[in-house]
């Protein structure tokens, strides 16, 4: 039995290292939240103390992490990941993180003789819950092919995009597109409803016509139109907020490293900051719709 060592069980990795449990793999999970470890034992994980004795066993290692900081330290901190494994492990991070910080961990994993791919995931809670996320995999041939049968226990669309790191700039391709997008939704809806025309029949008409997007069918920023959309359950994640903050963030640092000029991600971005700052940083960030609310001044000024 292949055994992995799961670090990171929060919104998303607790479905993913779930479905890996169901599919025969035997899992010891770390997390620093005493909450998410406890929800791991009682999905049939081994809970451990500390990312060291995660990995130290592990035929495999797979992290799910907030963002680049906490994945460059769970690596490479004092008691981290490159620490305690073994030589040979291949450590495969989902996170949602800077390109270049994945191409770093790579070069100091493998000074230590260890393997590291990227292979971050699309598709939000219900799609981890189903195991049916879409994976893009930054990764040597070898190393994608030793991953793919514990991805594929997670998702139902495992892409090998390139090279460690490409995975991640997809995933910030991708998420540039659904954080304007959202945007895009909230504004339209408000609009219909200004004018009082119902938003079910909104969604019904543009569903069928060209501006039909994932976000509006899957992630319904309007309350009770899509029944598994945060939005129909108090905004609760989901995807954070604030996360949504960090990958448009990320979009913008490439371009910027390109030199290239974007204009829609960063004004998206203030946005999502604008909602942080008003208490929405943990809510979905579908939850920008609430911000936007018409003037009470009724004429124009
Ligand atoms: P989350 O905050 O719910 O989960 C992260 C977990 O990591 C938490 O349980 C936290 O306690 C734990 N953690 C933080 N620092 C740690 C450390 N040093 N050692 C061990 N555990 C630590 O976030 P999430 O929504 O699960 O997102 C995780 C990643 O997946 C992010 O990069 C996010 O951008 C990406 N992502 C999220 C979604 C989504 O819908 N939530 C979708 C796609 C991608």
């Amino acid at each position: 039995m292949t055994r992995i060592g799961f670090i990171g069980v929060g919104t998303m990795g607790l479905p993913m290292a779930k479905n890996l449990v169901k599919k025969g793999f035997a899992v010891a999970a770390f997390d620093t939240s005493a909450d998410a470890l406890k929800a791991a034992a009682a999905a049939g994980m081994t809970a451990v103390a500390t990312a060291a004795e995660a990995v130290t066993t592990a035929d495999l290692v797979i992290t799910m992490l907030p963002s680049s900081p906490h994945v460059e330290s769970v690596y490479m901190g004092d008691g981290g990941i490159l620490a305690a494994a073994r030589s040979g492990t291949l450590c495969i991070d989902m996170s949602t993180i800077d390109p270049s910080v994945s191409r770093r961990v790579a070069a100091a994993a493998a000074e230590r003789g260890v393997r590291f791919a990227d292979a971050p995931v699309s598709g939000g809670v219900p799609r981890a819950t189903d195991g049916t996320l879409a994976i893009m995999v930054g990764a040597s041939d070898a190393d994608f092919a030793e991953a793919r049968p514990a991805l594929s226990a997670m998702g139902a669309n495992v892409i090998h995009v390139g090279p460690v790191g490409s995975g991640e700039v997809v995933k910030l391709c991708n998420n540039l597109i659904a954080g304007v997008t959202a945007v895009a939704v909230s504004e339209a809806f408000r609009i219909a409803e200004g004018f009082g025309v119902d938003p079910r029949v909104v969604t019904e008409v543009i569903s069928k016509s060209s501006g039909h997007t994932w976000v509006m069918e899957h992630m319904h920023p309007v309350p009770g139109l899509a029944p598994r959309a945060a939005s129909s359950n108090g905004y609760q994640p989901g995807f954070m907020t604030d996360l949504m903050c960090k990958d448009l963030g990320l979009a913008v640092d490439a371009a910027r490293t390109l030199r290239m000029p974007v204009f829609v991600a960063p004004a998206a971005q203030q946005l999502y900051r604008l909602a942080s700052s008003h208490g929405l940083g943990r809510k979905d960030f579908t939850s920008v719709y609430t911000l936007l609310t018409p003037s009470a001044t009724t004429a124009p000024v």
